[in-house]
Formats: C-alpha cells, structure tokens, sequence
C-alpha cells in the first residue's frame, strides 16, 4: 500500500496489521476513489459494507499523504440508528448504548449536515429523552428525519468529508505546511471498537516521547467510557498512564493493557522506524488498536528523535539527515534576548513563533521588502497578515501582529518560516496615515526606528537589549555533523563583523564568503570620517582622511582574521554609492553643515552633485574604486597590515578581496594592479610575507559574459545573486516589492526572483560565466554569495555546476549543510535507482 495512493494513516495502519496488533477491521479508499467521492461519483457502498458485517458500526477517519497536512476530523460510531439502539442497549446498556447515538447524531449534525454546533452540544445524561430532543433538532433544521440506513449515513459521510478537503480553507492550511496545491485525501473505514460499555471501558492515547523536546517519556491520558481522542485536552475524568503522586494512572488500572501498549510502542518505534502516537480503546474483549500517526513534534524533537534512532541503528544516518526538514532548524538557530537586560516592554501579545529579533519598523511588506533588499533588518507590523505579505514576512527578521491567534496566518507562517512572531497585540495602535505605532503608555514609535520581538515571550521591546546566541543541544551538532560527511558542497557566511563571523564560526561555517565592508562604515565613530572624506577637496585631502580611517579598518580587519583563523575570509571592497552615507533631509544635512563647519549651501551642493538618477547603477562598486581610487587603497593596506598583525601571533590566515560591480576586464587589471602595489610595499615595510586571492564578485550581466577575460585575472568568480537578478530583469531590488504580488499571483513569474533563484533565466547566465571562466582558467573557484546562496534551489543549482562553495548569513548556514546534504543524498539516491 502506497502512501501517495492510499494516504499515510492507511499505510500505517496496514503495517500495524501486519505487526498482528489488535487492529479492528480496516478498509481504505484511495486518493481516487475520494476524489471521485467529491465530484459525485459513490463506490459501491454494499461491497465497501461487506467486510463488517450485517449490523456495522464504524468510523471514517482521514489520511493525507502527510499527516502534517491534516484533513476534515474522524467521525465515529456510523451505523447507529433506532434499531441498532435497542440491540445495543441489551449489550452494554441503556446509558451507553444512547451516549453512542447521541455521540453519531452530534457530529453527523455538525460535519455532514453542516448544522449549527451551538443545536448539538452532548447533554449531561445520554437518555432517551434527551436522544429524542436531538434527533427532533435534527429533523427541524433539514426537514428530514435522522437517516437511519447505515449505507446512506456512510455515504453522506464519506462526500462530506472527501468534499472539506476540496475546500478553500483546507487547502490553503495544507498548503501553508507545504503541501502540493493537488495534494489528495485517502479514507480509512474501520469496525468500531466502542469505548464505552460495561465493565472498564474506555479509550486514550499514547505516545513515547516528549513531543516537544524528543526525550523518551511516556505520556497520554485514558478516559473511561470515551472514545477517540476524547482522554486529551484536560477531560475531566481522565487519568495518567504511568503510575503519578497526582492521581490514578492506567499503569495500576489495567497493567495488562498497559504493559502492552508500552510493548507496542517498542515494536511501532523499531518496525515503522519513527516515534508514533497510538489511540487505544480497552472494552470487555481486551485491547484495540484504532490508530497510530506520526507524532507530533517540535523541530527540537524532529532533530533528538532523527538522531537517536538513528544512533540506535534503526533507521540510517542518511535517514536521519533526510528526515529533518531544514526549515525547521532556523526554529533552533534563533536568538534570545539575554535573561539579564532590563526590558523596555511596548507592548504584550501572543507569543506565536520563538525567538528574538530586532529591526525597524515596517508597516507594509512591500517596505519589508525593499528594506530586506538593502540589507536592513526590519520588523513587519500589520493589522493582522494576509497571504499577500508573505514575502514581506519572509523578508521580516520578525512580525508582529494586533490580531490573530496562534493558529492565525501570521502565527502559522512565522512559525513555518521559523520567523520569530507576537500576534493579537490588540493594545498596540497603527496609525498609517502618520507611518507610527502608538503603545498602550501613548509612547510613539515611527517607522524605521528600532523595536525587538521576543516571540518565545510575547513581549515587544523597545530598541535593541541585549541577545543571547541560540543554544543548540548535542542532536543538532550531531546531525549537522553527520550532514557534512553527506555534504559535497563547501558553506561559508556573508559576516560583515566580529559578531557575525562568531556566529558563523559557532555554525561551522567553512570561512566568510562575503565581507561587505561598508557596513563597517556605519558606524557612528566612523560616519563622520567617512563623510569628511565625502566632502575632501582632491586626492591628498581624501588620502588625509582615509589615513584616520584605515586603523578602524585594520582592527576590523583584524578581529575577522582571528575569529576564522585557518579559515578563508572574502573581503570585498567598498560597493554602495557614496551618497547612501549623506543625510537625505534638511535637518540632517544642517546638522553635517555644523559638524563639518562648512556654509550648508555647499553641503546641500556636494549631496546634489552626488545624486543620481540610478544609484544602483551608477558611481558604486569598482566604478568608485577607479574613480577615487585612494579608497581601495585604503582598504587594500589595512587588509595587508592586519594579515601583518595577526599573523604575528602565529594565527592561520587565508585571506580573499573581491571586487564588486565589475562589467570589464580592465576594471580588474587597474584595481589589480594598485592592490599588489600595495601588497608589496606593505611587504617590504614590514618584512613579512603574506599571500592572498584577488577575484571578482560577478552581478552583472555583463562580467557574466565576460567571465572568461575576467577569470585570467581572478583566481575566483563569486556570482551575487541580487544585483545580477536586479540587473538581469532590469527590475529594481528596492522597489519590486510593489508589484511582485501582482507579477506572481497573475504567474508572470512563479516566484519573487530576489527570494527564489530564477534558475531558467539568472542561472542560466551564473551557468554560463561559470563555464566560460573555467574554461579559460581551470582551477577557477566558483561560488555564490548572494541571497540566494542558502536556498534550497540556489544550492542544487550550485552542486549542479560543481561550484566550490555557497555563501549565505550566518543563521542560515546550519540550514545550508543540511539543505546541501540532502540534494547530495538525493542525487546518490537517484543515482542507485538508475543503476
Ligand atoms: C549581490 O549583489 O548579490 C550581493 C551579494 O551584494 P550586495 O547584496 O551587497 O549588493
Ligand atoms: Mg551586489
């Protein structure tokens, strides 16, 4: 029996089965045959009977092919009916044999007839009284009376629920949770083993472990005279498994039953070769197995439960690395905020997705958009979230809610992006119009300006207290290292300061691949230098003030070399164009007039002369750096003189320095030949030796093209994947936000390029600059730096073209090793099936 045919439940049932547990009879419905339910075509219902018998009592429970993606609730005890009622009345008694048809009518009512659930509440005493009382609502609101045919009651069942999966609401949840949009729906018929009766009888579920950290323990409930799931959810009556000072447990109720229900645990777990959750019933004729499904887990109990069955050597390594979705580590990876910082609480709400975040303010996804394309770290502020700002989520380091639950849109999204997320702050007051948000205290929050999301709390914080790193246990540095062994791909970090490249070190990064040294210029100490080196009269005025900033660079330098000492760190050379460092407004250009004491006419001149139409692509990367060369200059030897320094002290380096923006060879042969000059002169000042690796960050179009002229003078090409998608649409990274939903809901693109690789278009020039500066230097390296460099698609596509290495921020890298050995394993796996 197939899991895409028939679904996981049935799967598993028919393996339970074969284990010869005492499972009642079981019949499943393909994915066909429900999906021909929906659209109006019945199966034969008496040879769907025959199985159970001239009097059946049944169940219908769903199965998807991934549990996970859920399905419309089981509904129980068919078949009841006026007749039925006065057989099992002589059975199992009057009281029971009425909570029984009572139990049917209810949700017969309530899921097939689709009546108001407030009519059908269970009444305190199952009786014939209160029987009738429901059976009368039933006939007032659908003008029929209550079907007494248990093939017309089972077929109604069986389009009813074949027709919720069909449904917007349903398929949008699966979808959330990534199922396919076709995604189809198994049933599974089964005798009913009833629960309640005389004598000790009843139902409950079990299961093996924690649920939420993966470490074995028993738990469940059993429930006397329940069915189904009934023992959950704090029913009163129910009681503990194992023995418990709290209160009687099934351990000394049933010790039989007990003892082998753990015994079955033992087996499921060895045979079905994953941690279940079993629902049992007990009645006169012993113990009944109904049901068993993958249990529900934490992405910290994914990891221990993958790594500790594999450990105990029943599922393989490879098994364990496949199982672990890597989505679902980012969940782990994430920040707390220190338990020692003194919080500066905005607002509370609900807290939906753990974690801790920080950044500023956005009020729509398109903002979230543009600012994450900037390389800012924003905060999604939203009513409440649509599947509309699900790329703004995505492009959100957090979210934050007045609306919603945690099963609301922005809770389950956050949660499967592992975004930290706050919803139903319901205190909190956007106000749009003048782009703040207002806290119950009144104070104002304007866009932009810095707030944290705890959403392990559910507290948002005002500015920036202080985190603490993600604490990740031993089943996660197990697994990641056993995805290394599968890995064929090197992983290294875009890091831009001590912290990151700490961060990227704690993750086992394989070196940075990307240092985008501006970052370290905005720095408050540093601003003011950098932009009195804006306004420099000529090149020794600007030689004058790039000396003041060379040592800041030099100990920037410095501590990255350390932290990745004996590993390779990629420094490349100063990109954004110089304006981004200038005041945008008035006030702010006032207030550099004063620091810089110059007139603020020629301020407000020197920020006009630097304008331009297309920043983006106008005086940035190497184009500045053969413009104003004193600034690479100034780059190039604060690299050499801390390679200098640190390497002293007996520290490992490997240093790189790329150079951005490049569309010509020549580019590479002036900067080229400045960085060895420098190189050399820093040598012969200080007597020391040191070597490097000058190469060239790919991002347009043309150094695509050009790559075999460019590689004679790059020892490695890195493709920047945001520029080069930006420049290969001709669509702007800051403001495709704007339009991208429309683009991808009408399917003029399948994805937003900047978050999904456009391996048809992008890639297909990444394929071909890479083939071209391999062709002309073989030992090339190759790699990909940009956003994309930690996806899924952007790692096959690297693999694929046998690039050295991805590059990606530094919480994604653990994500990256098990993403790159999972394409690995997949590829050897295809690869045995072909064979
Ligand atoms: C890129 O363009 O892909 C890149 C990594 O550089 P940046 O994002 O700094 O422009
Ligand atoms: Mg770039």
């Amino acid at each position: 029996m197939k899991t895409n045919v028939f679904g996981g439940r049935a799967k598993c049932l028919q393996r339970l089965i074969r284990m010869e547990l005492p499972v009642p009879v079981t019949v499943a419905l393909s994915f066909e045959a429900v999906h021909d339910i929906a659209v109006g075509h019945m199966p034969d219902m008496p040879a769907l009977l025959a199985p159970f018998g001239a009097q059946p009592l049944l169940s219908v429970r769903p199965s998807s092919e991934d549990p996970d993606w859920g399905g419309p609730g089981a509904i129980l005890n068919i078949g009841m009916n006026n007749d039925r009622l006065t057989e099992m009345t002589d059975l199992i008694g009057a009281e029971a044999a009425h909570s029984l048809y009572l139990r049917f009518v209810q949700s017969y009512a309530v899921h097939v007839a689709r009546l108001d659930p407030d009519e059908f509440d269970l009444p305190a005493l199952a009786d014939a009284r209160s029987l009738q009382v429901m059976l009368d609502a039933y006939e007032m609101e659908t003008d029929e009376p209550f079907p007494q045919d248990p093939a017309v009651q089972l077929a109604e069942v069986l389009r009813s629920m074949a027709r919720a999966w069909d449904g917007t609401t349903a398929r949008l949840l699966r979808q959330a949770k990534g199922a396919p949009a076709d995604a189809g729906l198994g049933l599974v018929v089964q005798a009913m083993a009833l629960g309640v009766g005389q004598g000790e009888c009843g139902s409950g579920v079990i299961q093996y472990v924690d649920e939420q950290t993966g470490a074995p323990k028993i738990k469940g409930r059993y429930l006397g005279q329940s069915q189904g799931r009934e023992a959950l959810g704090n029913a009163a009556g129910a009681i503990y498994l194992t023995r418990d000072a709290r209160g009687q447990s099934l351990e000394e109720l049933c010790p039989e039953e007990f003892t082998r229900l753990v015994e079955y645990g033992a087996l499921c777990r060895v045979r079905l070769r994953e941690e279940m959750q079993v629902e049992f019933t007990i009645d006169d004729t012993g113990l009944h197995i109904l049901d068993a499904v993958r249990l529900q887990r934490s992405s910290r109990a994914a990891v221990r439960i993958a790594v500790a069955l594999a450990e105990d050597g029943i599922i393989p390594r490879e098994d364990a690395v496949m199982r672990v979705e890597p989505s679902a580590l980012s969940e782990l990876l994430h920040r707390q905020i220190s338990p020692l910082t003194r919080r500066d609480i905005i607002v509370r709400g609900i807290a939906a997705s753990p974690g801790a975040a920080r950044g500023r303010i956005v009020l729509t996804a398109a903002e979230a958009q543009a600012s994450a394309a900037r390389g800012e770290t924003c905060i999604l502020v939203r009513r409440e979230t649509t599947p509309e700002d699900i790329r703004g989520m995505h492009a959100a380091q957090a979210v934050l809610t007045m609306r919603g639950g945690v099963t609301s849109h922005a809770a389950v999204i956050g949660r499967g992006l592992g975004v930290p997320c706050v919803v139903g702050a319901s205190d909190l007051v956007i106000n749009r119009k003048r782009s703040q948000i207002i806290a119950p205290d009144g104070r104002r929050f304007a866009a932009g300006e810095m707030i944290t999301v705890d959403g392990t709390t559910g507290q948002v914080l005002a500015g920036e207290p202080a985190m603490l790193e993600a604490a990740l246990d031993g089943a996660f540095q197990t697994l990641l290292d056993w995805s290394d062994a599968f890995r064929d791909i090197g992983v290294r970090a875009n890091a831009d300061t001590p912290a990151d490249a700490q961060t990227a070190r704690n993750f086992a990064a394989e070196g940075i691949g990307l240092c985008r040294t501006e970052h370290m210029f905005f720095e408050d100490d540093r601003l003011g230098v950098m932009r009195e080196m804006i306004f420099s009269e000529g090149s020794d005025d600007r030689r004058a003030v790039l000396d003041r900033l060379l040592p800041m660079q030099r100990e920037d330098f410095a501590a990255l070399f350390s932290i990745m000492s004996g590993k390779t760190v990629c420094v490349r050379l100063f990109d954004p164009p110089l304006h981004e460092f200038l005041p945008s407004d008035r006030a702010g250009m006032r207030d550099l007039a004063e620091q810089l004491a110059l007139p603020l006419s020629v301020v407000v001149e020197r920020v006009d002369a630097l304008s331009e139409y297309n920043p983006m692509l106008g005086m940035r990367g190497v184009r500045l750096g053969i413009a104003i060369p004193e600034i690479y200059d100034m780059q190039a030897r604060a690299i050499f003189e801390a390679m200098v320094a640190v390497g002293r002290n007996g520290t490992e380096i490997s240093v790189e320095i790329m150079i951005p923006l490049v569309s010509a060879m020549r580019e590479v042969e002036l900067v080229k030949a400045r960085v060895d000059a420098i190189a050399n002169a820093v040598r012969a000042k200080t007597r020391m030796t040191f070597d490097y690796h000058l190469g060239v960050m790919v991002e347009t179009p043309r150094a695509a093209l050009r790559a075999a002229d460019i590689a004679e003078h790059a020892s490695f090409l890195s493709f920047g994947t945001n520029d080069l998608t930006q420049m290969t649409y001709g669509l702007s990274r800051d403001d495709a936000g704007r339009f991208m939903s429309a683009y991808v809901q009408q399917g003029v693109y399948p994805e937003d390029p900047f978050h999904t690789m456009d391996v048809e278009g992008v890639g297909e020039l990444i394929a071909m600059g890479a083939a071209r500066g391999r062709a002309r230097r073989p030992d090339v390296v190759l790699s990909i730096c940009g956003e994309h460099g930690g996806s899924r698609t952007g790692i096959e596509f690297c693999r694929k073209h046998g690039f050295d290495y991805v590059s990606c921020s530094p919480f994604r890298v653990p994500v990256a090793r098990l993403t790159a050995a999972q394409s690995a394993l997949r590829d050897s796996r295809k690869t045995i099936t072909n064979s």
